[in-house]
């Protein structure tokens, strides 16, 4: 009976209220989360906030506190680090400075005990995919950061993992190079179906890359979502902050008036939001606005059909080429961030008074 037909989604690796105490101090503090076959998925947040942790409790390198690791289905409680379907690509590639790149990427199957033959064309398959065949008889030393990176992925597709974890894997190249991996690594992965697992602290790497992206703060994870989910849907002041630029006011729910909710912000600004999941339907509850910069609009006068505005005047401008960014202290004594398109019109100066404003549904309140 077709109607049987199980469309369930398989998760490649599944973690249960994860917690890691390193001496005493949690490094990792619950974490739950699923990550699905074929899946480019990112671990974001700032330094120290335990993403290379979750990947190493992954990986196998280190054992949970509590809770538990998935992969493929399977409880890695008592799996070691080489029997598991995963593999690492390290920041500073580990290769072998001693062997050549083809030595490099058989090293696994060699010590898997892989024959002589099938190990030799796995090596050519895998250099070719990376496009370094051409390379195969050369050591470490004597190619690029790119190339070692490529080698590196090499070296971990080989063996043809479930899942390939990926710690900070363009951390080492230089912006342009870091680019041109990105596509590679994008369309690599696009290709072989295999699902990746990155770490990174670039939030502009993860948006631009991932399926789904997990931002961590403070071993916890704030939001997984899309790129687009967590851009446009900030669920915390945090993801908002940390996930592009942004501008933060604080401040409390004054009246609520049908579908609109006017926020009196701690410096006296009265804005206006839309309801949001935030508030809970209290008056005078407080909440965090959040309003990116580039819904932000700066004119010499209030127009018409503004809805926020507030006069201010610039303090700096930043040209950018294609955008110019502004920033404009308001009388309320806020500090505004603007990012207009470049239109080739009018400029304003420091110290010219302006007004800014935006739409009330661009302004969230969190
Ligand atoms: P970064 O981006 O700087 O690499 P991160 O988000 O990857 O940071 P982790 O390396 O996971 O952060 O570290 C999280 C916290 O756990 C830090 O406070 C770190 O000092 C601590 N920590 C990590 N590994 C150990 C360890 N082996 N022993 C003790 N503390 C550790």
């Amino acid at each position: 009976d077709p109607s049987f037909v199980q469309t369930e989604t398989h998760y490649d690796v599944e973690l249960h209220e994860v917690v890691k105490v390193f001496n005493g101090e949690p490094a990792v503090r619950g974490i739950s989360l699923k990550i699905r076959q074929g899946e480019f998925f990112s671990i974001l947040g700032p330094s120290g906030c335990g993403k290379t942790t979750t990947l190493r409790l992954i990986a196998g390198f280190d054992e949970p506190t509590s809770g538990n690791v998935l992969i493929r289905g399977q409880a890695m409680d008592t799996v070691p680090p080489y029997r598991r379907p995963v593999n690492t690509v390290f920041q500073s590639y580990a290769l072998f400075s001693h062997m050549t790149v083809r030595d490099n990427v058989a090293f696994g199957l060699r010590i898997r005990r892989c024959s002589k033959a099938e190990t030799q064309n796995r090596v050519a398959e895998v250099l070719q995919l990376v496009k370094m065949e051409e390379f195969a008889r050369r050591y470490p030393n004597q190619l690029s950061g790119g190339q070692q990176q490529r080698v590196a992925l090499a070296r971990a597709l080989v063996n043809r993992p479930a899942v390939v974890l990926l710690d900070e894997p363009l951390g080492a190249l230089d912006l342009k190079l870091r680019k041109e991996m990105q596509v590679e690594l994008s369309t690599l992965q696009r290709e072989l179906g295999v699902t990746f697992v990155m770490v990174t602290h670039d939030q502009e790497e993860a948006l631009s890359l991932s399926n789904r992206i997990a931002v961590m703060n403070n071993g916890r994870v704030e939001q997984i979502g899309t790129p687009n989910e967590i851009y446009e849907h900030p669920r915390t002041p945090f993801v908002a902050d940390f996930i592009g630029d942004t501008n933060l006011l604080q401040g409390c729910v004054e009246t609520a008036e049908g579908s609109t909710l006017q926020i009196l912000t701690d410096s006296g600004m009265r804005v206006s939001v839309p309801p949001t999941e935030g508030w809970d339907g209290a008056i005078g509850r407080a909440l965090v606005l959040s309003i990116r910069p580039e819904k932000v609009h700066i004119g010499a006068q209030k127009m018409s059909t503004d809805e926020n505005c507030y006069e201010g005047r610039v303090s700096t401008i930043m040209y950018l080429g294609t955008h110019v960014q502004y920033v404009v202290d308001l009388m309320s004594g806020d500090r505004i961030t603007v990012l207009e398109p470049n239109r080739q019109g009018h400029l304003f100066a420091p110290n010219d008074t302006v007004c800014v404003s935006w739409k009330t549904q661009d302004c969230l309140a969190l």
